[in-house]
């Protein structure tokens, strides 16, 4: 069961944290694992260590999406799997927020999720299948959190896409999930501070921020054959933080 052996994998942000907790998790499973980023050290460290491959990847440039995931399907002969994972979360007030601070969450978290389903989705109609399974949050569908405004937006954003996109490719066997983490210990959480962290630790109902590969095991799940009949849908993995 949830054997990945044979399918192609892409993670974007897959050089470190959840992004590499996914990547790790779909290699044990014996898939292929790509790993795009625009991260060079770790990027290519992490696809050393998964012997898989690292592609230089801004999901934010069009063009670029475009050619690496045509790249990857004309080297693989496939994409079976896509983890649109690529994001960002800044901490700052409405009051202080520029049109620019806005913009740069919104064109990585979301418009980044756009660009390489669009484009991976052009493959996976052709192969008649698909994976793809974003990483949202819990902060924007969920609760709120002060100082996260633009970045719950975007995360709230992602799933009114990935809910269209599902109905949109489901007749072409490909399913469209997200997994929605709380607080997973990742650089990007660490940049939040400790104090955020041991208040977060308090309410989080099994005591322990998460790990990255907390999230990659539910991205298995979710990229098995076996969870064909799950689309459009969200898994909360966050130690019931929100219950
Ligand atoms: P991280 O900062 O540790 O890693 C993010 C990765 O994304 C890095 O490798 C970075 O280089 C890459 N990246 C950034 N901009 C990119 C771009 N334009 N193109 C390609 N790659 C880019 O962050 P993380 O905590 O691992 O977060 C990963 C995802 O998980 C994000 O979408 C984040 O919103 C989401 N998330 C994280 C948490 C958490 O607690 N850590 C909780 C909920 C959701």
């Amino acid at each position: 069961m949830f054997d990945l052996a044979g399918e192609v994998a892409l993670v974007t942000g897959g050089a470190k944290g959840i992004g590499k907790g996914i990547a790790k998790a779909l290699k044990q499973a014996r898939a292929k694992v790509l790993i795009g980023d625009v991260d060079k050290e770790n990027g290519k460290r992490t696809a050393s260590e998964l012997e898989g491959e690292f592609y230089y990847l801004d999901v934010t440039d069009r063009d670029q999406v475009q050619y690496v995931i045509q790249s990857i399907y004309e080297k693989y002969k496939k994409l079976s799997i896509l983890c649109s994972n690529a994001g960002i979360f800044p901490q700052m007030s409405i009051e202080n927020m520029t049109e620019k601070d806005w913009d740069k969450v919104q064109n990585i978290n979301l418009k980044g999720t756009f660009f390489v389903a669009q484009a991976a989705l052009k493959y996976m109609k052709k192969q008649s299948y698909g994976r793809i399974i974003l990483t949202s949050s819990i902060t924007g569908p969920i609760t709120g959190f002060s100082g996260w405004a633009h970045y719950g937006a975007s995360k709230a954003g992602q799933l009114g896409f990935m809910r269209s996109a599902a109905l949109e490719y489901a007749k072409y066997g490909i399913t469209i999930n997200a997994i929605q983490p709380g607080n997973i210990l990742t650089d990007g959480l660490i940049k939040t501070g400790e104090e955020y962290m041991r208040k977060m630790k308090e309410i989080i109902p099994v005591y322990t921020l998460g790990k990255p590969e907390d999230i990659g095991y539910t991205a298995v799940f979710l990229a098995s054959r076996e969870a064909g009949f799950i689309t459009g849908q969200t898994i909360v993995v966050d130690g019931g933080q929100v219950l």
